[in-house]
């Protein structure tokens, strides 16, 4: 892009528009209620700040090759959203976050091949975003194999590897340092390979259950580059932009690992001082009490109160709508029902509440863990549904546990628990639940959606 291009007053306009409209998204965003109007300003945002390129008077050199791949990577975009199974979105999220943060320092690499410029500043943030962005690529594609498990969810620790990533982290900075002093090209690649490198061996250590923290970490690194590329390019809105993905996703980093329990730090570098250990695994063949739909019907039917806290599970056999007819039926027997929604339920944040969202559930029948704590002691059932690690007790007690420290739904203070699964596997942090052998514990098993139907056609009979 020329340097010395200045973008007409009614372009200028545009970016600003745009930029406005990427803030109402976020805030949006910030409701369930309105989160997909807000996705929906997002989308007009970036539609028309990438349009208003075209028309602004900027030469635009291999016109074809670009609209040609605005094309393919909007079809792309658009048939994989579509087709993601609402259990798979992290991973389709990690997959587009590493993209962005990959073109954020591929458009850098361009500029410094092209501009060839000395400016100080120019180098400082080319050096940035090519740093930035290729950790973002490269941490997200890790974080991609693991969540998709087309790699161990495992912490992997490699021999020496706490050194081996400090070198990296030292000769990354050290090449950055002297690219901004002694500008020279194979140096800038160099530069790139070792960013690669850096976040591979940044994600390597991170167990499963952080995985998500690691992305929306990518994610607020990736927004850091693309404001870095927009001072390169010269271009407001991507400094806008990019400085708005940056900032929420350190926020929603924070929040995550505050409901996780524990400091970012012991998320990340956990492994190498092994304050992440694995989990003792299930395979226990200690004796459990399983019941049948109707007796977990005739339970439910004779309580006063009923939580029903959702899980992972819920979202794999897309059972929201049943558990929502059973809410619907145990309310019209004047029984007080309530849904207990833990933070990181489900395998993205916010999962439950769409998901609920989804069969119409009313928002206020869902309480989050601080408000619906304290009430477990005075329900008489808690119907756990696919979940598993948010309600799991080693969090308190076990140090070793890789949920260690995360707050927990306390249904083990209500008078009796039901939970539906399908066998005695554990959940996502591997390893086994204590409740599931609790004396006040019935076990349903089988596929939710198939045990809520029978629970709610015997349960219209009690
Ligand atoms: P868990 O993964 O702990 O447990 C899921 C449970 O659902 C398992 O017990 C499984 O048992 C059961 N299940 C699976 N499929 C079905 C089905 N079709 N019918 C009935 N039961 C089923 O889920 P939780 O929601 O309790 O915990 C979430 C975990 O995921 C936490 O460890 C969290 O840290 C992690 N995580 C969270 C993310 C987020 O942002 N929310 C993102 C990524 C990970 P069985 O196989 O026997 O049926």
């Amino acid at each position: 892009m020329s340097e010395t291009h200045v973008d007409p007053m009614w372009v200028q306009v545009s970016y600003l528009v745009a930029a406005v409209l990427f803030i109402l998204a976020l805030k949006s965003m910030s409701s369930p209620r309105t989160a997909r109007t807000g996705v929906l300003i997002g989308a007009i945002g970036a539609a028309l700040a990438t349009g208003v390129l075209f028309f602004s008077g900027i030469k635009l050199a291999n016109l074809a090759l670009i609209v040609g791949f605005l094309v393919v990577g909007s079809v792309l975009g658009l048939v994989a959203a579509r087709r993601v199974k609402m259990t798979a979105m992290p991973q389709l999220v990690a997959l587009f976050n590493g993209v962005g943060g990959g073109a954020a320092a591929l458009i850098a690499v361009v500029e410094y091949l092209v501009v060839d410029s000395d400016d100080l500043l120019f180098l400082i943030f080319t050096v940035a975003t090519v740093i930035v962005g290729s950790i973002a690529f490269s941490g997200s594609i890790v974080t991609y194999l693991k969540l998709q498990e087309l790699m161990t969810t495992r912490p992997v620790v490699i021999p020496l590897g706490k050194w081996i990533t400090i070198l990296v982290a030292v000769a990354t900075v050290v090449g950055g340092v002297w690219l901004i002093v002694q500008p020279q090209e194979w140096l800038l690649w160099a530069l790139l390979g070792l960013s690669l490198v850096f976040g591979v061996l940044f994600v390597l250590p991170v167990g499963g259950a952080d995985v998500p923290i690691v992305i929306s970490l990518l994610n607020a690194m990736t927004g850091l580059a693309v404001a870095a590329s927009g001072y390169v390019l010269g271009n407001v809105l991507l400094l806008i932009a990019g400085t708005l993905v940056g900032a929420s996703g350190t926020l929603l980093t924070n929040l995550m690992a505050k409901a996780m329990g524990r400091p970012l730090t012991s998320t990340l570098f956990g492994a190498f001082s092994g304050t992440t250990a694995g989990g003792a695994g299930s395979g226990s063949d200690r004796p459990v009490r399983s019941g049948s739909a109707n007796d977990v019907a005739i339970m439910l039917g004779f309580a006063g109160k009923v939580i029903l806290v959702p899980g992972y599970g819920l979202a794999v056999a897309q059972a929201q709508s049943t558990l929502r007819e059973l809410a619907d039926l145990l309310s019209e027997k004047g029984i007080e029902v309530d849904y207990a929604i833990h933070p990181v339920a489900g395998r993205m944040p916010g999962h439950m509440n769409v998901l609920l969202a989804e069969a119409n559930v009313p928002y206020e029948q869902l309480k989050e863990m601080d408000e619906i704590n304290p009430e477990f002691s005075a329900t008489d059932v808690v119907l756990v549904v696919g979940a598993n690690d948010v309600v799991n007790p080693a969090a308190r007690t076990d140090q070793t546990a890789p949920i260690y420290g995360m707050p927990i739904l306390d249904v083990d203070a209500a008078q009796q628990i039901v939970f539906l699964k399908r066998s005695m596997r554990p959940g996502f942090a591997g390893i086994e639940n204590e409740i599931l052998f609790d004396p006040k514990t019935t076990l349903l098993f089988g596929d939710a959606k198939d045990s809520l139907t029978k629970v709610v056609a015997a349960l219209k009979n009690v």
